[in-house]
């Protein structure tokens, strides 16, 4: 069709050159292609445990409402989670998964004078909200791949210093996906201090359930200290609860009220408002998804560190594999063999796949067949 190429020109600006977010290869997608079956999905960093059962049996009361509208201030989950973090409920806004509210803060704050900045290696969301927003984002340069500590991690100053005055918002996962790598307390706080005056910080904690490292910060403790710190958070990762999309954000309340200016008005629907209330109050869930995972990571990182493969620590429930050479090749091997993980080139990452924290004997599946598809394409 030719008439394509006038409706492209017709797009927004940022839409233009904008490619849409690539999801892991859905199961089915797979089974249906590929003539597998028994396939293990470890491309999204979904939860393995399975949904929270007291969060299912809240959707199955929450159902009989469904007649209704949503309460689109979510008034009891915002109160809720204000008590659990100690803020005031005006200080939250609630998302259709935290990648909403990552968006809303692009379309409250940037405009295409405007500028946006995060890592080389940072979570993709960013990109398109900032591109989509028309705004121009300014990318750091992350550590090195030799850095000791935190192989290809967030570099504070390398951050800092693309702030100037137009800069607006900058987008840090703590921890960061893909790396895994985390920023300590003490770097969030010179962050805080050092960014230009007009610019929030954007503390994406979709993973912070599962980091137990001494020096990690909780980033709503910091919003005492940090009026401009804006801190997410997700029912997607720890909580398991990644089908109902459901995120929030904890900010000043002034920012909270701005973004709740744009925000659509039912966002976040009846039953995963139910279910994220009842998973809140689920911590045994929690603490046997943080043990499952803490173990995991240690067999996924010890496994593939034996087959000669650079993998950075991670404190995520996933980690960064380097092949050393394209990945392309692994990556087709191992989904003949019924196993999805993530390719990363478009995190800047061409030679890293990212691979999910299953349960053990998942975990263990992948490990015995990667050194066949190792071989794959040498
Ligand atoms: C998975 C993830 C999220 C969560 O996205 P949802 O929209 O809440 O499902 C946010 N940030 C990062 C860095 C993630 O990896």
């Amino acid at each position: 069709m030719t008439s394509q190429s006038r409706f492209s020109a017709l797009a927004a600006p940022g839409v233009r050159g904008l490619h849409p977010y690539q999801p892991g290869k859905p199961i089915e997608e797979l089974e249906r292609e590929y003539g597998v079956s028994d396939t293990l999905k470890l491309a999204s960093n979904e939860n393995p445990l399975g949904p929270p059962a007291a969060a299912l049996a809240a959707i199955r009361d929450a159902a009989a409402t469904l007649n209704l509208y949503p309460d689109g201030a979510g008034h009891l989950l915002k109160l809720r989670l204000a008590e659990r973090h100690g803020v005031a409920p005006e200080q939250i806004t609630l998302g259709n998964g935290s990648n909403d509210v990552l968006v809303l803060l692009a379309e409250t704050f940037l405009t295409p004078e405007l500028e946006a900045v995060y890592d080389r290696h940072a979570f993709v969301v960013y990109a398109l909200a900032v591109q989509e927003a028309g705004a121009t984002a300014r990318m750091a340069v992350s550590l090195p791949a030799t850095d000791p500590a935190q192989p290809l991690g967030h570099d504070p100053h390398a951050l800092a210093e693309c702030c100037g005055p137009l800069t607006r918002l900058v987008y840090v996962a703590n921890p960061n996906n893909p790396t895994g790598t985390w920023l300590s307390e003490t770097a969030i706080r010179w962050m805080l201090d050092e960014l230009p005056p007009d610019a929030l910080l954007v503390l994406d904690e979709a993973y912070a359930e599962y980091v137990s490292e001494g020096g990690y910060p909780d980033g709503v403790a910091l919003l005492a200290d940090y009026p401009n710190l804006v801190v997410t958070r997700t029912f997607s990762k720890a909580f398991a609860l990644a089908g109902l999309r459901i995120g929030y954000a904890v900010s000043h309340p002034e920012v909270a009220e701005l973004m709740n200016r744009v925000r659509q008005p039912f966002n976040t629907s009846t039953l995963a408002q139910a279910a994220a209330l009842a998973a809140l109050e689920d911590r045994e869930f929690i603490d046997r998804s943080r043990t499952l995972n803490a173990e995991g990571l240690q067999q996924l990182t010890g496994g593939l560190r034996s087959m000669g493969l650079g993998v950075p620590p991670s404190v995520g429930n996933f980690v960064l594999a380097d092949l050393g050479r394209p990945v392309a090749p692994v990556y087709e091997a191992l989904l003949r063999e019924g196993i999805i993980v993530r390719p990363v080139g478009n995190y800047g990452l061409p030679n890293h796949l990212r691979i999910t924290v299953g349960l053990p004997e998942q975990n263990e599946r992948l490990l015995a067949v990667l050194p066949r598809c190792l071989e794959s394409g040498l």
